[in-house]
């Protein structure tokens, strides 16, 4: 069976991820899984432990990250963040696409150790815009706002680390973009791939 692809997709805080993803989810149902991270953060209104996040004390994050059990992990905005391994590795197996929507940091270290992935990188249309976003949201303080912005042009900096770079400025239109990018790469003919497929035509005759 092929193995599912690995899409990894991160952008400044507020700029849209959660929503654009949320969509695509509920758009390709059972073939794309999303993974959910561990996080040291508080839950916000509305978070439930296990869907949004698994919400961990420091001691158990940092137990678990010396048992290897996550994929990637990383310390962002003042909380550690993790993308626990088991999970994404059986839905790859199981022939099914994974989301992560990581950091930076995060995204730069799974290029290192897995390699093979989809990177997405969601754009502003403008820092006006994504400061606006980010209050509008109302789920964090003035000061973790300003803490947040302060971080944004930074992570806009690895934008060429990236494959795709998608601007969430109406959103169907960049919901759209992402589903014809998870399309597209459905045809990429990847390593040692070709060989398998000419034979197959080959054996035909
Ligand atoms: P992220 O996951 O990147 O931190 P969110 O998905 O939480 O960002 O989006 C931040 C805020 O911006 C939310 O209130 C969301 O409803 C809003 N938003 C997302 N995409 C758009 C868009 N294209 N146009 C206007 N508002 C948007
Ligand atoms: P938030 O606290 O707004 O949910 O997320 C803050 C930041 O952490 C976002 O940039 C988000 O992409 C990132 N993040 C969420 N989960 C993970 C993860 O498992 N690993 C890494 N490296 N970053 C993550």
């Amino acid at each position: 069976m092929k193995k599912g692809r690995l899409f990894v997709v991160s952008g400044p805080s507020g700029v849209g991820k959660g929503t654009i993803i949320e969509q695509i989810t509920a758009r390709l149902g059972d073939s794309v899984m999303l993974s959910v991270s561990a996080t040291t953060r508080d839950p916000r209104p509305g978070d439930v432990d296990g869907v949004n996040y698994y919400f961990l004390t420091e001691e158990e994050f940092v137990s678990r990250v010396s048992a290897g059990r996550f994929l990637e992990h990383a310390y962002v905005h003042g909380h550690y963040y993790g993308t626990p391994l088991d999970p994404v590795e059986a839905a790859v197996e199981a022939g099914r696409d994974v989301i992560l929507e990581i950091d930076v940091q995060g995204a730069m270290k799974v290029k290192e150790t897995y390699g093979e992935g989809v990177y997405i990188f969601i754009l502003p249309p403008s820092i006006k815009i994504l400061r606006e976003r980010l209050s509008g949201r109302g789920t964090e303080t003035a000061e973790v706002v300003d803490q947040r912005m302060g971080k944004a042009m930074g992570e806009i900096g690895y934008l060429d680390r990236y494959d795709y770079g998608v601007v969430n400025d109406d959103l169907d239109r960049a919901v759209e973009q992402v589903l014809d990018i998870i399309k597209a790469e459905h045809c990429r003919v990847m390593d040692g791939e070709a060989e398998q497929i000419i034979s197959e035509y080959r054996e035909e005759k």
